[in-house]
């Protein structure tokens, strides 16, 4: 086949998979697909066994079944699996691939992926290249080398991956070697998930079921098989010089400074935020991007962002399982190709203290498989009411679980950035604005729901266009905001990985479509006429938006009246980890999971362990940087100055002249050498207790030891002001920020 019919085929796919979805945008309601692979490359979606690429390779009867699973979520039918083994083989060794691997978000945060080739015996005394279905069907990790939260022992080393055929599998070029990559689920071998997907995918099935069954009380199924929710994530990061970043352990073992005095420029003249891109990283952008769209990820938007060295990168939105497996390998692309830049992607939430910190805004929708956007409001008063039964849902769920949404961005790093005035608070509230405050209050009041209509802007001159402006104006410093027709989840970290607050997110709002469709399902019957109907479904929605709206709030976030009246309202302020993990170990967390089949109790148990463990691990790892830092690098700096400035001062003696600056900077420098020495103390005497309770460790790590660690690091960054810089020994944040990006 000649590369031109395949890229053109290639696109089609791509169209298929991700056309029907975009037409909630709004203004491309009427969208047609159209050929754009000049634009694009040929290679968009050519590293993905789906769509065309299957079409042509399998039996029409297969790719019936296989579909059904992918796009309606049927049952697999195993039968099918060598069939669809087989044609992945050939298609991958025609790729180059030699081997494939099982590829899983266990939960450690990252990915992970065991290669087996497909080589095989003959059964004579040859080899050949053979993949089973067996083999693509499950594969058979060791469990107990992964966070399992107790789970499993040491000893009880089975677990298992299984495929799951909704994510299309894929082939990354690594070092020139070409490795197929299955998107699998990771058990144990008592079934209990030990990954971010199994969980994530039951979540998906709980929110189709109970906003199927509103939209059966609203009469609008007719056609729908299947509602979904959807998800695009915006990906904030830093990019520095790798040689500068060679010379940081901090950067290099932890991801952020752990020291480095604030540099006299950082973002006080908003002159990066979507500046001109630096060539080197545009660069780095286009390679990123190409090497995306091979993979059907669809890469849209890419600025600067607020700080200098910080960008961003957003896709167009997909369906949630798929946007969470593309967003683990767009963040695996870009710290790939930055490599081979010469730089290094730090996708840490906090890289530079006093520096804004990443994010990775999670939008998030809900659609149904004819790509209508349910969170999107039309102007009869019909439609509004079922856009308002989903919002009453995310906002009763929200008010109802603000404590779980808030643990599930709970980590180390992100405690670094959240509540401090460059991301949302603690505090999780939602943002309705204008155009849903309008339609809230209406509701409340009773009154026909129409939807507020934006206006347009006069600029001012003939030349220029009239601009409609929208409805309701942004808020930045909401967690949750309502965008115009999707919520945007605002607290998210920026190396998170996105299936878990998606997972919980989803669970919740389907525990509150339950509960409303459950009402509604009670006061509607089937004599009923158009509008007693809608009459008595409105007052379900009213009697829950009533009880739950003051979880609303459309002010500044960041105030600190805000602070007082969340309290009033009865709103949970939790500032750190471990003041947050505890939500995700109540009885009504357990229920919540267990009522919808998500996590079995000890699953989430598991889970609540390992978050507890990562804190732990991340904060010590963290603090032995630190003090290997201090001790081996900024002390032996601060004494060889020390040294010199105590020869000067006896030279002057010598030389029988009085030299108070010499004298009043050298005691400065040997108070602040106290400082360190006797933080680097406290440091070293915390990290050698002992301690087997994870939760109480994390309590002591939050009181004890990030104070003493910030002791030091103050100190070391006032002796960095100080200490000539040809004998300091770490690059600087104003060599980390400004220097080798354009
Ligand atoms: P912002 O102006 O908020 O920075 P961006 O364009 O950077 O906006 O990102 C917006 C993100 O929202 C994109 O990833 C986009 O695909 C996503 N998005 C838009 N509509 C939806 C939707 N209906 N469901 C989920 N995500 C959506
Ligand atoms: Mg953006």
């Amino acid at each position: 086949m000649s590369t031109t019919t395949r890229s053109h085929q290639t696109l089609e796919l791509d169209l298929d998979n991700f056309g029907r979805y975009r037409a909630m945008n709004g203004s491309n309601a009427s969208y047609t697909p159209r050929d754009v692979s000049r634009e694009f490359g040929d290679d968009y979606g050519s590293r993905i066994f789906s769509g065309n690429v299957i079409r042509r390779r399998l039996s029409p009867q297969v790719m019936d079944k296989l579909e059904r699973t992918t796009r309606f979520g049927t049952k697999l039918d195993p039968e099918i699996a060598d069939e669809v083994a087989a044609a992945m083989k050939d298609w991958a060794i025609e790729n180059g691939c030699t081997h494939y691997c099982h590829w899983f978000q266990p939960l450690t945060g990252t990915t992970a992926e065991k290669h087996d080739s497909f080589l095989n015996f003959d059964g004579h005394d040859g080899v050949i290249a053979e993949f089973t279905g067996e083999s693509l069907i499950r594969g058979e990790p060791d469990a107990s080398s992964f966070p399992t939260g107790n789970i499993r022992d040491t000893f009880e080393a089975r677990g298992y991956t299984a495929w799951d055929p909704t994510s299309p599998a894929f082939i990354t070029i690594n070092g020139g070697e070409a490795t197929l990559c299955i998107p699998t689920v990771f058990v144990s071998w008592t079934g209990e998930s030990l990954d971010q997907k199994t969980p994530l995918l039951r979540s998906i099935e709980a929110l189709n079921t109970h906003a199927m069954r509103i939209l059966r009380a609203f009469g609008s199924d007719e056609g729908v098989n299947r509602v979904t929710s959807t998800l695009g994530c915006e990906q904030e990061y830093f990019l520095v010089d790798e040689e500068a970043w060679a010379d940081r352990p901090d950067l290099m073992l932890c991801g952020r400074t752990l020291l480095g005095a604030d540099s006299p420029k950082g973002h006080q003249l908003d002159d990066h935020y979507f500046g001109s891109i630096p060539h080197r990283v545009l660069a780095f952008m286009g390679d990123s991007e190409e090497r995306l769209y091979r993979l059907g990820i669809p890469a849209k938007t890419r600025h600067n962002e607020v700080a200098p060295g910080q960008f961003e990168l957003a896709p167009l939105f997909e369906t949630t399982n798929l946007a969470c497996d593309h967003q683990m390998l767009t963040m695996s692309v870009l710290k790939k190709v930055a490599r081979e830049h010469g730089m290094v992607c730090l996708i840490h939430e906090k890289p530079f203290a006093g520096v804004n910190g990443s994010g990775k805004h999670n939008n998030w929708s809900l659609s149904t498989d004819l790509g209508r956007n349910l969170l999107s409001p039309k102007s009869e008063s019909h439609s509004n009411l079922q856009f308002l039964a989903f919002v009453t849902a995310v906002v009763r769920a929200i008010d109802l679980h603000a404590d779980m949404l808030r643990a599930t961005v709970a980590n180390a790093a992100n405690d670094l950035r959240l509540g401090a005035n460059e991301a949302p608070p603690a505090i999780i509230s939602i943002f309705a604005g204008h155009l849903l405050q309008f339609m809230i209050d209406e509701l409340v009041e009773g009154k026909t729901i129409k939807k507020a209509e934006g206006s347009v802007m006069e600029l001012g001159s003939e030349s220029l266009p009239k601009l409609e402006r929208h409805a309701g104006d942004r808020n930045r410093t909401s967690p949750f905001a309502f965008i115009g027709n999707r919520f945007e989840f605002r607290a998210v970290g920026s190396q998170a990985s996105v299936a878990w607050p998606n997972t919980v997110l989803n669970t919740i709002i389907a525990e509150s479509l339950d509960h409303i469709a459950t009402k509604m399902e009670t006061v509607v019957d089937e004599g009923m006429n158009e509008s007693d109907r809608d009459a008595a479904m409105m007052s379900v929605l009213q009697g829950t938006m009533k009880d739950h709206q003051k979880v609303v709030f459309n002010g500044d976030n960041y105030s600190d009246e805000w602070k007082s009246e969340a309290d009033r309202r009865g709103l949970p302020n939790l500032r750190t980890t471990p003041d947050a993990l505890p939500a995700l170990e109540t009885n009504k967390a357990k229920a919540l999971f267990d009522a919808y089949s998500v996590l079995s109790e000890s699953e989430l148990d598991a889970r609540v362990e390992v978050l507890y463990e990562s804190y732990v691990s991340v904060c010590e790892i963290e603090a032995r940087t630190q003090l290997m830092m201090l001790n081996t690098m900024v002390m032996p700096a601060v004494v060889r100055y020390q040294s010199e400035l105590a020869e000067s001062v006896a030279a002057a003696a010598v030389a029988g002249v009085e030299s108070p600056a010499l004298k009043s900077r050298l005691e400065e420098i040997v108070a602040l050498t106290g400082t360190l020495h006797s933080a680097c103390g406290d440091i070293d005497s915390f990290l050698n207790e002992s301690c087997s309770c994870v939760k109480d460790r994390s309590v002591a790590i939050r009181d004890t030891l990030l104070p003493a660690m910030e002791r030091g690091r103050s100190a070391s960054d006032s002796l960095e002001g100080l200490v000539p810089a040809d004998l300091w020994p770490l690059p600087s944040y104003t060599e980390l920020l400004f220097a080798g990006l354009s």
